[in-house]
């Protein structure tokens, strides 16, 4: 069975690519790094979120030998002049509390309404990278798609799905915040969800 590593250890994000290559491509086994427990973390030091995924599908490959998909993802506030972007998973000071971020953000977003600034618009964005290890033909190249889900943000999170700033993110068009929405619905619409139908057609042909 052909093999590829998902460079993250975020179980919310992991989840959401296992379900959709499970549904697209079942013939591709999916590990992550949460089955390499021993590999050391890549440093997020790029300043996009392309910059990123390329560090962490390279670094990734190299380690494991294996071809390797890897997203950077965040949420880009119009209000904030797009933060907390690519700084979302550690936007509190602690890399992946979800809660803390989801605070800081709303806290933040109170202050300028309280000067009189109501934008609430935001993006969820995606980079995917695609890697390949020294024993395949595309050894060198690395493959980026993206994805992108606007909507806004609100001040009282609420559903129990999904991850991260869902709880405070109504997508446009929709009344629920993502984390109201099924796993399905996310999948349909989501950033992630868009640039993984977009690399399918990659994966199938390159793996
Ligand atoms: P990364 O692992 O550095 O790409 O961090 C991505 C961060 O962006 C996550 O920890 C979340 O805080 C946020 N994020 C990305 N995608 C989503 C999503 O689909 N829902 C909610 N939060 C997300």
């Amino acid at each position: 069975m052909r093999q590829l590593i998902l460079a993250s250890r975020n179980a919310g994000k992991i989840q959401e690519f296992k379900r959709m290559l499970a549904e697209m491509a079942s013939d591709i086994e999916t590990l992550s790094l949460l089955d390499f427990p021993d590999l050391p973390d890549v440093e997020e030091t790029g300043a996009t979120l392309q910059e990123n995924a390329e560090l962490k599908a390279v670094q990734i490959t190299s380690a494991t030998g294996k071809p390797c998909l890897a997203d950077d993802s965040g949420i880009f506030i119009d209000a904030l002049n797009g933060d907390p972007g690519v700084f979302s998973a550690r936007w509190s000071g602690v890399h992946g509390d979800d809660k803390a971020n989801n605070a800081k953000v709303l806290e933040q977003i109170r202050a300028l309404e309280a000067n009189g600034h109501v934008d609430r618009a935001a993006q969820f964005r995606c980079v995917v990278a695609l890697s390949f290890p020294i024993s395949h033909p595309r050894h060198g190249e690395v493959l980026f798609v993206t994805g992108e889900m606007p909507g806004e943000i609100i001040d009282t999170p609420r559903g129990e799905h999904g991850f991260g700033y869902d709880p405070i993110f109504v997508p446009q068009g929709f009344q629920q915040t993502s984390a109201e929405l099924s796993a399905e619905e996310k999948d349909r619409i989501s950033h992630r969800g868009q640039a993984m139908r977009k690399i399918l057609p990659l994966l199938t042909a390159t793996l």
